[in-house]
């Protein structure tokens, strides 16, 4: 198992249930035993939940399943013919099946670094950028997605001056479409958080320069702001940077699989004889396109598929995609798959109030059910994807 998260967790705790008895290894990159990555921009950024609450298990439910964790140990090198994982403390692990659940890596602006630039993935991320959230007067956040979204609101909650930056007409215009992203920005607005939307972030300024894109440094090494391509300086003490991730397949390179914007699976999740992958990292052959998904539920239907599939019980990964966020006072749930060009309906509730399911539709066809503070209505309109 390479990847000790959500999707290598729930692999091995599915082949054991499922009655494997032979020896698993799970090779983790982090120190840290498995942690959930959702509560990182919430619950732990706010403060409200500690470290230990973000792990995934227990002590006692590890060692219950009887597998070797080898945790600050990377994967570096994989020889797909012959399933054997080289780490970078030079250990050669050789296997009858192999399963990659890395992940996925932060994208991050060009240029040097400075101080006070944040991205948010892991645990360690987290627990940085909270430290510096505490002090800082300013907070700009670059990213109109999902992350970006969930960080200017906690940062806002934590009573900072936010501004957001991104090339989107809407926050997570190109994930919900231009309907919903309004209401997210109307949001976003009524709690103090300064949009500015439609323009490209061009680089990051120090004390005496810009940075980033065009390469001066600050002379104390320390962000001082965000320069916008209208030539606009945003102020900031501390720059998130959440401008997506790419999948974690650097140490994959030579290895003989296909890497394509994640590693290339058949319906099956399967990459090779005895190769599979699972989560964010896995692009997988759903009907007749290739399909990767970044969502927490993913890498637990996709990891329960992988565990199945090793042991001979032959399944297609079909699921329902499904995510979720919680902005400010909104939780919304989707499932299905929305783009940004289907027509948006509400089918349930009413925007005004608050509360309503919507349904997004191309041609006659339901493609997503979207619920704002509706989970149970919202749960029973998935039953129409089906
Ligand atoms: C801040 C944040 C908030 C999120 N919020 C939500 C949300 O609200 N709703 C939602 O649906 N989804 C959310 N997600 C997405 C969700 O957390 C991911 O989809 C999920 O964690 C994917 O699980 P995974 O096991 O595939 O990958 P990961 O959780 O990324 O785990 C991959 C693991 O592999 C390790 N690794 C990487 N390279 C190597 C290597 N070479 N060798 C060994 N180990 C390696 C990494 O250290 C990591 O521990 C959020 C993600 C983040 C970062």
């Amino acid at each position: 198992m390479v990847g000790a998260s959500a999707a290598g967790l729930t692999t091995v705790e599915a082949l054991r249930r499922k009655g494997y008895r032979e020896p698993i290894t799970v090779l983790g990159a982090e120190w840290h035993p498995p942690y959930d990555r959702p509560p990182l921009s919430k619950q732990f950024l706010c403060g409200d939940w500690d470290e230990a609450r973000t792990r995934l298990r227990p002590d006692a439910m590890l060692s219950a399943l009887d597998a070797d964790f080898v945790l600050g140990d990377p994967a570096v090198a994989l020889d797909a013919e012959r399933r054997v994982v080289r780490t970078a403390a030079d250990r050669a692990l050789t296997a009858d099946a192999v399963v990659i659940a890395t992940g996925l890596t932060p994208r991050r602006l060009l240029g040097p670094e400075l101080e006070g630039v944040h991205v948010l993935r892991t645990l360690d991320d987290a627990a940085a950028l909270r430290k510096d959230l505490l002090v800082a007067d300013r907070v700009v956040v670059v990213g109109d997605g999902v992350l970006g979204a969930e960080i200017a609101a906690t940062a806002r909650n934590l009573g900072r001056q936010v501004t957001l930056a991104g090339p989107q007409t809407f926050l997570l215009e190109s994930q919900l479409g231009p309907v919903v992203g309004a209401l997210l920005g109307e949001l976003h607005r009524a709690e103090g958080v300064d949009l500015r939307l439609g323009t490209a972030v061009t680089g990051l300024t120090g004390l005496t320069g810009l940075t980033g894109l065009t390469g001066l440094t600050g002379v104390d090494g320390r962000v001082r702001g965000v320069q916008l391509a209208d030539g606009e300086v945003l102020p900031a003490d501390v720059v998130v940077v959440a401008l997506g991730a790419a999948p974690a397949t650097g140490w994959l390179e030579g290895s003989g699989l296909r890497l394509d914007n994640g590693v290339v699976c058949d319906a099956h999740c399967r990459a090779a004889d005895g190769i599979y992958a699972a989560g964010d990292v896995a692009r997988w052959q759903h009907d007749d396109s290739l399909v990767r998904l970044e969502n927490r539920t993913n890498a637990t239907e996709q990891a329960l598929c992988v565990a199945a599939n090793i042991l001979g019980d032959e399944q297609p990964y079909r699921p329902i995609p499904y995510f979720w966020t919680d902005q400010f006072t909104v939780k919304l749930q989707v499932h299905g798959r929305p783009t940004a060009d289907a027509e948006v309906t509400v089918a349930e509730g009413n925007i005004a109030d608050g509360r309503f399911v919507a349904h997004y539709r191309r041609g006659d066809r339901l493609v997503a059910v979207l619920g704002w503070n509706m989970p149970k209505q919202t749960r029973l309109h998935r039953e129409h994807l089906v």
